[in-house]
C-alpha cells in the first residue's frame, strides 16, 4: 500500500482556497517570484520525507528563516552568555526590520528580528563575512542532509536595496554591541538569507531541531541546550508581531521568511515546511499560515498538547507463514505513522495479515483514525486483514478525563470485528 500521508498532504493543499496577500517587493528579485507556487514538507524523527505541491522541488531563498539556525551557531561558538550580553531574547512585538534595541542595554531585543539577527551573524566565527558565511552555509548544510548553495541574484539584488539593514548594523555599532564593520557583516547576513532551499530541505532541517538536535543519520549538529534554547526563541519571538497569536492558534515554534518560506518545528515529533509566496502583512507567508493551521487542527499538532512522549514499538513477525504486525503501547500520530510505514513494506496480495492491539494501551482520535485507513488500504491491497483488538482500542474514546470508553458506542463509527487472540486470527 502507500502510506496515506502524502495524500493527506496533497489533499490539504487542494483544500487552501483563495489566496492572499503580495509577494514580497523590497527585494528587486524577490517581485519576480511567481506567486502562485506552493508546496509542503513533513520531515519525521527517523528522516522519512513527505512531500505535497507543484513546487516540491522548488528552490526558494531561505530569507528570515536563516535566522534561527544562525543563532544556533553563535551560540555554539561563543557560549550562550556572551550571545545574551550582544542580543536580548524577548519578543518585541515590533515588525521584523524594526530598529528595535533595548533602551537600556542597546542590545536588539531578540535574534529573529533584523537587528538581533545581524548581531548574531557577526558573532559566528570568522575573520570576516567570507569566512562566516561559509562556516554558515556548511551547518546548514549538515541539517540538510545536502550541500546547499547560495542564490547570487538574490543576493545581488537584496544588497542593492539593503539601507535598512545597513542603518541598523550602524545603529547596532553606534552603541557599542557590534564588534564587526557593519557593511561587511550586512553583506554576510544578505548572503546567509540567499541560501537556496526547498521545502523538503527546511522540514529536514526542522526535524533537526525537533530531535534535539540530532539528524536522522545521528549525527549531534547541536547540542541540546543551544538547540533548547533556539526553539523557545523561536516559539516567542520567530513570527514577529503575530507571535503570540501564532503560539496560540497554531502552536508550533515557527520561523517564516519574506520569499514565502515557513519552517515549523514540534519537539519530539515533526518538522515540517510551506512554501507560497504570497505574504501577509507581518510578511509571513499566507497560505504558509493556513498550513500550519490546518495541519495543527487535522493532526493535533500544538506544542501545548504535546504532552505525552512518543514512545511505540511496531514489530512485524511471521506465524505460520503469515505477517503479524505487534503493535505496542501508546498512539499518536507519530506512532501511527510508524506503524502505516510497516503496513506500507507489506507486498500487495492476498496473504492474511494480522494487526495485533493487544498491547496498544490507547490511541489518540489521530492515531485511531490513520490505524483504520491503514487497515482499509491493506485490505484494498488485496489483504485478509485479521484484528485482534480485545481492548477495543479502534472503537475507544477519551472522555476529556484521561479515562477511556471501549467499544462502539463510544466511538460511533466503523469498528472492525477483532479476534480474542492471536492464534485464533492465525487460524482464520
Ligand atoms: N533578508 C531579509 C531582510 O533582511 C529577510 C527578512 C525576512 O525574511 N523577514 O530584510
Amino acid at each position: 500500500m502507500q502510506t496515506p500521508i502524502a495524500d493527506y498532504l496533497e489533499l490539504l493543499l487542494e483544500s487552501l482556497g483563495e489566496d492572499g496577500g503580495e509577494v514580497a517587493s523590497y527585494i528587486p528579485e524577490l517581485a519576480n517570484a511567481d506567486p502562485d507556487r506552493l508546496a509542503v514538507a513533513m520531515a519525521t524523527l527517523d528522516g522519512e520525507v513527505y512531500v505535497a505541491g507543484e513546487a516540491a522541488d522548488a528552490e526558494f531563498t531561505i530569507q528570515s528563516i536563516s535566522k534561527p539556525f544562525t543563532y544556533a551557531l553563535a551560540i555554539a561558538d561563543q557560549g550562550l552568555g556572551a550571545v545574551l550580553e550582544h542580543i536580548d531574547v524577548e519578543p518585541s512585538g515590533d515588525a521584523f526590520n524594526e530598529i528595535s534595541l533595548d533602551p537600556d542595554t542597546g542590545r536588539p531585543r531578540n535574534p529573529m528580528i533584523n537587528a538581533g539577527a545581524i548581531a548574531a551573524h557577526a558573532l559566528v566565527h570568522g575573520d570576516d563575512a567570507d569566512a562566516r558565511v561559509e562556516r554558515i552555509v556548511d551547518f546548514y548544510s549538515r541539517l540538510a542532509g545536502r550541500r546547499l548553495s547560495i542564490a547570487e541574484d538574490v543576493f545581488e539584488s537584496e544588497l542593492s536595496a539593503a539601507d535598512r539593514n545597513m542603518a541598523l548594523a550602524y545603529m547596532i555599532r553606534s552603541v557599542g554591541t557590534l564588534d564587526c564593520d557593519p557593511a561587511d557583516t550586512v553583506r554576510g547576513y544578505t548572503r546567509q538569507c540567499s541560501v537556496s532551499v526547498t521545502v523538503s530541505d527546511l522540514a529536514r532541517m526542522a526535524s533537526v531541531l525537533a530531535a534535539g538536535g540530532r539528524t536522522p543519520d545521528r549525527d549531534q549538529v547541536l547540542e541540546p541546550a543551544v538547540n533548547r534554547q533556539v526553539l523557545s526563541v523561536m516559539a516567542t519571538c520567530g513570527m514577529y508581531n503575530s507571535a503570540g497569536d501564532w503560539l496560540a492558534s497554531v502552536g508550533i515554534p515557527a520561523k517564516s521568511g519574506v520569499a514565502g518560506g515557513l519552517m515549523g518545528v514540534l519537539p519530539g515529533q515533526v518538522g515540517i515546511a510551506a512554501f507560497s509566496p504570497r505574504l501577509d502583512a507581518h510578511g509571513n507567508s499566507t497560505r504558509g499560515r493556513r498550513i500550519f493551521e490546518r495541519m495543527n487542527h487535522d493532526m493535533g499538532l500544538h506544542l501545548m498538547a504535546s504532552t505525552e512522549s512518543a514512545h511505540s514499538v511496531s514489530r512485524r513477525r511471521e506465524v505460520d507463514g503469515i505477517a503479524v504486525h505487534e503493535i505496542v503501547g501508546d498512539l499518536h500520530f507519530v506512532e501511527a505513522e510508524r506503524v502505516l510505514r510497516e503496513f506500507a513494506a507489506e507486498p500487495a496480495g492476498e496473504t492474511p495479515v494480522v494487526v495485533d492491539l493487544d498491547r496498544v494501551h490507547r490511541a489518540n482520535d489521530i492515531a485511531r483514525r490513520i490505524l483504520l485507513e491503514g487497515i482499509r488500504r491493506l485490505r484494498l491491497d488485496g489483504h485478509d486483514v485479521r484484528i485482534v483488538d480485545p481492548w477495543g482500542v479502534l472503537g475507544s474514546a477519551e472522555t476529556g478525563t484521561g479515562e477511556l470508553v471501549r467499544g462502539e458506542q463510544a466511538h460511533g463509527g466503523y469498528v472492525p470485528a477483532s479476534f480474542p487472540d492471536v492464534a485464533s486470527a492465525v487460524r482464520g
